[in-house]
Parts: structure tokens; sequence; C-alpha cells
């Protein structure tokens, strides 16, 4: 991230989004030296693990685990507790678990964790549309544009945007917010998917949005497009955006 806001920095037209984004490099480089957080909202935590089919994990539960580890890192690192345990009721769960794990079975005996804390503000402006068929491209990327037109400077742009086509309804949602844990900028291997990535970029970045929604070209750091097979009637798409407070780290053992 601070690679790409210092290339949004340098291709920033409008002078007050290049000074906001200075003001971001400022944040970012502050966190770094006082060992804290870059905003507020340290997010819910998106664990996704990739669990190799020969590995047998015992002397306990993984999910238990995973719950105990948010714990103590939210705890220890001193991060805000942003869960609440019952949608309506509302009542902090104090300790920011539960996390929000998803395990997908992989050949091999590595087991590999993927930690992704999302913030609130840049879900809440995420969405997910089951398109027809014959909406094609062109309807995917009106689907898209429209998001980021809605979202405007709601969620702290510059944004990363996760891209999901195909699936079923929850598996295409997931596949956006996998695409936000693959390094910033870097296209998808399919040809067709990559520039449908360069495509979108583009066009996100003549809504004139801007960085923190005062206007300007660098709305979006980046998109990455992510696809499943899907039904012969259904052209899932879901958005998932991250603001420019965008964190994540893999460990593999
Ligand atoms: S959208 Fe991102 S930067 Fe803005 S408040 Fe939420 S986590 Fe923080």
């Amino acid at each position: 991230m601070e690679e790409a806001l210092a290339r949004a920095r340098e291709a920033e037209e409008s002078p007050v989004g290049r000074g906001i984004i200075e003001e971001l490099q400022a944040n970012v480089a502050l966190a770094k030296e006082e060992a804290i957080p870059v905003c507020q909202d340290t997010g819910m935590a998106i664990v996704y693990v990739e669990l190799g089919q020969d590995v047998h994990i015992t002397g306990g539960n993984l999910y238990l685990a995973i719950d105990e580890g948010v714990r103590q890192g939210y705890e220890q690192g001193y991060l805000r507790k942003s869960i609440v345990a019952d949608p309506l009721r509302r009542e902090n769960t104090g300790d920011n678990t539960p996390a929000f794990i998803r395990v997908q079975v992989v050949p091999g005996d590595k087991l590999r964790i993927h930690l992704l804390p999302k913030g609130g503000g840049s879900e809440n402006v995420s969405r997910l549309a089951m398109l027809k068929p014959a909406q094609g491209v062109a309807g995917v990327k009106k689907f898209v544009l429209e998001t980021l037109d809605l979202a405007g400077g709601n969620a702290c742009p510059p944004y990363l945007v996760g891209v999901g086509i195909g699936g079923t309804f929850d598996e295409c949602a997931f596949l956006a917010k996998r695409a936000l844990m693959r390094e910033v900028g870097r296209p998808n291997p399919q040809e067709h998917l990559a520039r449908l990535e360069e495509e979108l970029l583009e066009a996100i970045n003549d809504l004139g949005i801007g960085p923190q929604g005062f206007g300007g070209r660098q709305t979006a750091l980046a998109v990455h497009v992510e696809s499943l097979p899907t039904h012969i009637a259904c052209l899932p798409v879901a958005v998932n955006l991250s603001c420019h407070a965008l964190r994540h780290r893999s460990r593999e053992v």
C-alpha cells in the first residue's frame, strides 16, 4: 500500500488530491514509527485458511485457536474491539471475536493462514448483484462503476477494489474479498481478466471522486478481479471495497 500510495501521489493531477495523499503517507509513516494502527477501525478479523489435506491438527479446535489468537492480538496490540455479538442487540463481545473464518482444503501438507482485518466503512459500501448472463462484461463494468459511484468518498479512498465474478451468490462475495488479499496491483494471471482490471481502474479513476472524496483521479489504487465457474443462468458479480487502510498478512506452517 505504501508503494501504491507513492505511485498515486505522483500520478494525482489535483493539488488537493495530492495534498490528501501526502497526509495519508504521513499517517502511515507515523503509524510505523509508533507501531500503532493507521486507522482507529482495526476491523473484523477475516481469516482465510488453506488447509493441506495431509495436515492433521491435534490438541484442540482450529476455530477456537484462531479466536484465541484474535483475542490475544487485539488485546496486546491495543486494537479497537469492533464486534457485536448480535446484529440487532448490538452488545460488543469485548475481545473482537468471533473471527470470520473460511477454511478451504487444498493439496499438500501445509497450513496457510491469511488474515485481513477489515474495517466496517468499506464493508458497508460493498455490493453484490445477480446479473443476467446477457448483461455480460458490460453489465459487470456498469455494476462496479455504480458501486464506486455510490461509495463516493464515504469509505476513505483511494480504494483497493476487489471484484468477484461467477460462482454462487455466497462464493462470489467471498471471491471479491479474497481478491483484496492479493499483492496490490498484481494482475490476474488470466489475460482477459487482467485487461478487465485495467479497464475498470481507468473507468473508476475517471469518476473524479479522488482521495478522500475531495476530487481527483486517484479514486482507486488497483482493481483485482477473481472469477469462478457459474451456472448457465447466472452471472453473479460482487464488489468488496477496501479503503487505503488495507492490512493483510499470510503465514504458512
Ligand atoms: S474506511 Fe478505512 S480508513 Fe476509513 S474509517 Fe474505515 S477503516 Fe478507517
